[in-house]
C-alpha cells in the first residue's frame, strides 16, 4: 500500500464519483480505497470532498459518493457525543457466546466469497465494503456471536481501522444501532462477488434465514487475545523552546501546522492499544506514513509520560486524545453540523442544506 504524500494525493484524481453509485456495490465496483488515509488523519472526508467538486462534478450527480464520505463524519460524531462500546440504541438481541467463531478467524465459513475476503483481508489490510457487511451479518446474526470481540478482531486487521465506523457498523448491522437485523442470502452475495455457490447454509430465503439456527461449525469460539506490537523508538529529548506538535494513530496529515517550527511527535499511548489493538501491518503502515511528516519523532508511552516542560503543545482534536492537554485544533468535517443526530438522513439533510448541495 502506497504511503508517500504525493502518491497518495494523486490517488484523488481516480476517483470516479458517476459511476460510483451505479456499482459500488460488487466486489469490482468503482470505490476509491482511499479509507485508510482517510481513518490514519492523512488526509480527510472535506480534502476529498473538495478535490471532487473542484474537478467540477455537480454534487447532485455525484450524491451518493458524498452521502457515503458524510457516513464517516457521522459516526465519528457519534463517538464525540456517545459511548459506542455500549448499545447505541437497542440491545443486540440473540446471542449465543462473546467471542468470535473460530471458523471466521480461520476463514473457513464455508462460504467461499466470505473465506476469501477474510483472507484477503489478512494479506492486504482492505475489505470491501459490502464484504464487511456479510461478514458482520453471518458472525453476529447467523453465528450468534456478541458484535463486540469479532469487531476488534476486524479492527485488528484493516488498515483503515476507525473505531467509530467499525463498532457502530456492527451495531447497525446487528440491530443495535438500527431497529433490524442486516441479512445477506445466498443469492445477494453471489451477485454482488460473481460466485455461484449454492447449498449452503445461506442458500435460501430470507424468511427462513430469520429463524436460522447457529450452524454447528459456529460454535467453537477463537480465545486468541489480540496484541499490539510496539515498535522501539530512540529515547526523545525535548528543545523546551519550541512548540510540540503531537500525532498519533488518528491525525497523520502532514499539512497540519506544518508552517510552525515545532518539535514533531508521534505518539503511541500504550492504554490507548491495549484497548484497542491493532496488528503488525497496521502498526508499519502508521509508522510509515509518519514519515510523510519532516523530523518526526516516535514516542511509545502515555501522554503524561513525555515529560514536556515549558512548550507549548498542539494536537488535533478526537475521542482518544481526552487526557491530552494543550491546544486543541478542530478536524477538517465537511460541515459545520456536530452533535448527535439519531438518523443518518436527518443528520444529512442538515449537512446538504448547509452546503446548498
Ligand atoms: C462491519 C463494518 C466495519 C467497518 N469498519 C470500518 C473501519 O474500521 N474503518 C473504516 O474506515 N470504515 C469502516 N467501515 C466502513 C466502510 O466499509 C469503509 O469505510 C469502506 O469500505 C472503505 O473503503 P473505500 O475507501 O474504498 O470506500 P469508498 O466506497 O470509496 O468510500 C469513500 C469514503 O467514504 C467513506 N465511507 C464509505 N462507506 C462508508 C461507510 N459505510 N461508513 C463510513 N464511511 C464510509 C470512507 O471514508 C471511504 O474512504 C466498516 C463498515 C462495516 C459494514
Amino acid at each position: 500500500m502506497q504511503t508517500n504524500y504525493n502518491e497518495i494525493l494523486k490517488q484523488l484524481d481516480q476517483i470516479k464519483p458517476l459511476e460510483y453509485a451505479r456499482n459500488r456495490n460488487f466486489i469490482d465496483g468503482s470505490v476509491t480505497r482511499l479509507s485508510p488515509y482517510i481513518s490514519r488523519g492523512v488526509i480527510s472526508t472535506k480534502q476529498v470532498l473538495n478535490h471532487v467538486l473542484k474537478k467540477g462534478f455537480s454534487p447532485k450527480k455525484i450524491e451518493k459518493f458524498i452521502q457515503e464520505l458524510a457516513w464517516r463524519d457521522y459516526w465519528q460524531l457519534i463517538w464525540l457525543e456517545k459511548d459506542i462500546n455500549f448499545y447505541i440504541k437497542n440491545p443486540q438481541i440473540d446471542v449465543s457466546q462473546d467471542d468470535i467463531s473460530q471458523c471466521i478467524v480461520d476463514a473457513k465459513t464455508n462460504i467461499e466469497a466470505i473465506d476469501k475476503s477474510i483472507e484477503d483481508l489478512y494479506s492486504t489490510g482492505y475489505m470491501h465494503n459490502h464484504l464487511r457487511m456479510y461478514v458482520a451479518s453471518i458472525s453476529t446474526n447467523i453465528a450468534k456471536n456478541h458484535w463486540k470481540q469479532p469487531a476488534k478482531w476486524m479492527y485488528y486487521h484493516l488498515l483503515d481501522g476507525d473505531w467509530a465506523s467499525n463498532a457502530l457498523s456492527w451495531q447497525w448491522v446487528c440491530g443495535a444501532n438500527s431497529n433490524k437485523k442486516y441479512i445477506a442470502n445466498q443469492d445477494n452475495i453471489n451477485k454482488y462477488t460473481y460466485s455461484n455457490q449454492k447449498n449452503t447454509f445461506l442458500d435460501t430465503s430470507y424468511e427462513e434465514i430469520m429463524d436460522l439456527q447457529q450452524p454447528a461449525n459456529f460454535k467453537l469460539v477463537s480465545k486468541e487475545v489480540l496484541k499490539t506490537e510496539f515498535p522501539d523508538f530512540e529515547k526523545i529529548s525535548i528543545d523546551n523552546s519550541k512548540p510540540i506538535c503531537i500525532y498519533n494513530y488518528y491525525n497523520l496529515d502532514p499539512l497540519w501546522r506544518a508552517d510552525l517550527d515545532a518539535t514533531r511527535i508521534l505518539l503511541i499511548e500504550p492504554s490507548i492499544f491495549n484497548k484497542y489493538p491493532i496488528g503488525k501491518k497496521a502498526m508499519n503502515f502508521m509508522l510509515d506514513l509518519s514519515k510523510n511528516i519532516p523530523f518526526i519523532k516516535v514516542f511509545v508511552g502515555e501522554f503524561e509520560e513525555l515529560g514536556i516542560g515549558d512548550s507549548e503543545i498542539y494536537f488535533k482534536e478526537h475521542p482518544l486524545n481526552y487526557n491530552y492537554k494543550g491546544i486543541k485544533d478542530s478536524r477538517d468535517w465537511m460541515s459545520s453540523v456536530n452533535g448527535y443526530y439519531p438518523s443518518f438522513f436527518r443528520f444529512w439533510n442538515k449537512l446538504k442544506k448547509e452546503k446548498s448541495f
